[in-house]
């Protein structure tokens, strides 16, 4: 048995039909933990996911629920306490980017921005917590990015929105630490997902010139860190902002 073994474990990994979140998804039921695979329009793509683990052994569902919407979130969190009588473990990865420059930035985009990364992820911790609290155990990993650290030209919403997530992280930390929950975030760098893609055709040599390690990160690469974190390996770390950029940030 590894420490990392998650066995008896429900775990809740929001946005998890593509990307980093269904890596997530897949290392943490690999591990032993039963997924909520939560997505918001990828059905296809989420029972996909839940069949891949299936497939490998393990268990996972999958929930639909916009992390932006307080009454779906709610909703999210009662049906997988009814349908599991539990939760240990929860990753906030559901995210979204609305790139522009911000001295034309539009409302809307701001605010869809801050809405679906930053409370809906403060929303799904609380929720969360309520449980967490009481039966003294519990971890949450949030998915920031380095732009929280260093911006990032046409992200001023995104690079607020993922700053907010470290601060939050720290701050939820402290509250329940001596709670035996645990809350760190993850701040990855350049990962081949939907996400960066356009930038990657536009500008991808670019970027990998201002990375060490010399490729692009991959989902699997976040997952690795992201199960670290969960296990109890990493049982005595709480309230970091822990980067995986292949050394972008070191820079
Ligand atoms: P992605 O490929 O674009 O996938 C985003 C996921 O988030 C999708 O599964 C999407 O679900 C889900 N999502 C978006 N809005 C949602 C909402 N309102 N409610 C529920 N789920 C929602 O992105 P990714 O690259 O895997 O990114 C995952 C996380 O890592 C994000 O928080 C992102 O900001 C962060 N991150 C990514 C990178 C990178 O280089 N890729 C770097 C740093 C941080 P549907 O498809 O169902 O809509």
């Amino acid at each position: 048995m590894t420490r990392e073994d998650l066995a008896g474990k429900i775990a809740v990994v929001t946005g998890a039909a593509r990307g980093i979140g269904a890596a997530i998804a897949q290392r943490l039921a690999a591990a032993g933990a039963t997924v909520v695979v939560n997505y918001r329009g990828s059905e296809e793509a989420a029972l996909a996911v839940v069949a891949a683990i299936e497939a490998a052994g393990g268990k996972a569902e999958a929930l639909q629920a916009d992390v932006s919407d307080a009454a779906a979130t709610e909703a999210l969190f009662k049906d997988v306490l009814a349908r599991h009588g539990g939760l240990d473990l929860l990753v906030n990865n559901a995210g979204v980017a609305k790139d522009g420059l911000l001295v034309t930035m539009r409302d809307r985009d701001w605010q869809r921005v801050l809405d679906v990364n930053l409370t809906g992820l403060q929303r799904c911790t609380r929720l969360a917590l309520h449980h967490m609290m009481q039966k003294r155990s519990g971890v949450i990993v949030n998915l920031s990015s380095i732009q929280a650290l260093r911006g990032g030209r046409g992200q001023a919403n995104y690079a607020a929105a993922k700053a907010g997530v470290v601060a939050l992280s720290r701050a939820a930390a402290l509250e329940v630490a001596d709670r035996g929950v645990r809350v760190n975030a993850v701040l990855p760098g350049f990962i081949e997902t939907d996400m960066t893609a356009m930038i990657q055709r536009r500008a991808g040599d670019e970027v990998l010139a201002r990375i060490p390690a010399g490729r692009f990160g991959t989902p699997d690469d976040v997952a690795g860190l992201v199960l670290f974190l969960c296990s109890d390996d990493a049982a005595y770390i709480t309230g970091q902002a822990l980067t995986v950029d292949g050394g972008m940030s070191a820079q």
